[in-house]
């Protein structure tokens, strides 16, 4: 399939791997499972993922906002979904009919949210958060505040126009080796608060903590349903290691060879200067299509011949690479920014950050080609 004949710069999304993380996470956690396809889908498509993971057992999906929710709903997707933020209170009837399930992280926004509820007559479903150490958002429960949290939860849930089924933490460094005794607290604090609430008649047929740092290093902390997100989509803690395949694979082509005598000066900021006679290719990418500018100079693409080093400043919509040394490179030659032969883990890397940023980034600009078995199955609507 000549793809690059057709488009200067796409993101392929590989259904297949997204299959095979999902069936090796299942296997791994031996439990219920929620996909988190928030931020449409960590870059990848909300709606396409979404239907994967249903297909595939996911008993729940979670997404950041009730906007995030309408898209999936108005896709087909019609398994539980679960809101991880605010809605405001006068969205309430909203989220019944569409069958949502909302997040209640005090006791001030159960009260509105119940109010809302019974004014229209309707039950919202709803999963308690309890912030064992986060500190984001949840019902305080560490230290002086455990008892008055319990309280306020076993006040909350039993308040009209609320279905508690759920209750959830979660962690604030899983995904560090360092972070190995904090979690293991936030761990014990959750099953300490949860025990207690069962202990004053209040319990939750879903629990769940398990994000993909804890997927990852602490299968014991699975309880009713894991909540992975980075490693279903192939990068992050331990993706390599539980043998993940990467599922996007971010691609543009080279538009333009141009060779260089030595002194010249590439690019914006005149920050590369060449001390010899070089070959140039010039990409149809740039930060304005989510590849970072704090890359330049710093990372290679990876062609069919070997890497090809960034020389000189990302630009919004072209970036410069060096093809000295791989001359078989062409114009017109595919080129991968991260995915399969170079890892969004690595790019995170190098810019001090984490691969969620890197993927989340790809932007609107760039057209997602959904793949399975090796054949496009569909592609995103900006591409014609
Ligand atoms: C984003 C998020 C997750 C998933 O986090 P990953 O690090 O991508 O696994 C899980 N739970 C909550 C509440 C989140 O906000």
């Amino acid at each position: 399939m000549e793809m690059h004949a057709l488009r200067r710069t796409w993101a392929e999304i590989d259904l297949d791997a997204l299959a095979h993380n999902c069936a090796v996470l299942r296997r791994q956690a031996g439990t219920d499972f929620l996909g988190v396809v928030k931020a449409d889908a960590y870059g990848h498509g909300a709606v396409h993922v979404a239907r994967v993971l249903q297909e595939l057992g996911a008993v729940y999906l979670a997404v950041s906002s009730l906007d995030e929710a309408r898209e999936l709903r108005q896709g087909g997707i019609d398994g539980p979904i679960l809101v991880f933020g605010h809605t405001p209170p006068s969205m309430v009837g909203d989220l019944i009919e569409a069958g949502i399930t909302q997040t209640v992280s005090a006791e001030a926004k159960a009260v509105e949210y119940s109010q809302a509820a019974a004014a229209l007559g309707g039950t919202l479903r709803v999963h308690i958060k309890v912030d064992t150490g986060m500190s984001r958002l949840g019902f305080l429960v560490r230290g002086r505040h455990y008892a008055g949290g319990i309280e306020a939860i076993c006040r909350s849930c039993a308040l009209p126009g609320l279905d508690a089924e759920g209750i959830y933490t979660h962690f604030s460094v899983s995904d560090l080796p360092e972070g190995e005794a904090y979690t293991r607290e936030q761990f014990a604090l959750f099953q300490q608060v949860i025990g207690d609430l069962a202990a004053h008649g209040c319990t939750f047929a879903l629990r769940h903590c398990a994000n993909s740092g804890a997927v990852a290093h602490y299968p014991e902390m699975a309880l009713d349903m894991v909540r992975p997100g980075i490693v279903l989509y192939g990068v992050g803690p331990g993706a390599v290691e539980m043998g993940l395949r990467p599922v996007m694979r971010l691609k543009t082509t080279v538009s333009t060879i141009k060779i260089y005598d030595p002194g010249t000066d590439i690019g914006y900021g005149r920050t590369f200067h060449t001390t010899q006679r070089t070959r140039i290719g010039v990409l149809p990418i740039g930060y304005a299509d989510g590849l970072f500018r704090g890359l330049s100079n710093r990372a290679s693409v990876v062609t069919d011949q070997g890497r090809a080093p960034i020389r000189g400043r990302i630009c919004m919509d072209m970036t410069m690479v060096e093809l000295t040394d791989l001359p078989a490179v062409k114009v017109g030659d595919e080129v991968e920014v991260f995915g399969a032969r170079q890892s969004a883990d690595e790019l995170a890397a190098l810019l001090g950050t984490i691969p969620h940023e890197l993927v989340c980034a790809v932007s609107m600009r760039v057209p997602r080609v959904y793949l399975s078995q090796g054949r496009e199955v569909d592609r995103s609507l900006r591409l014609l």
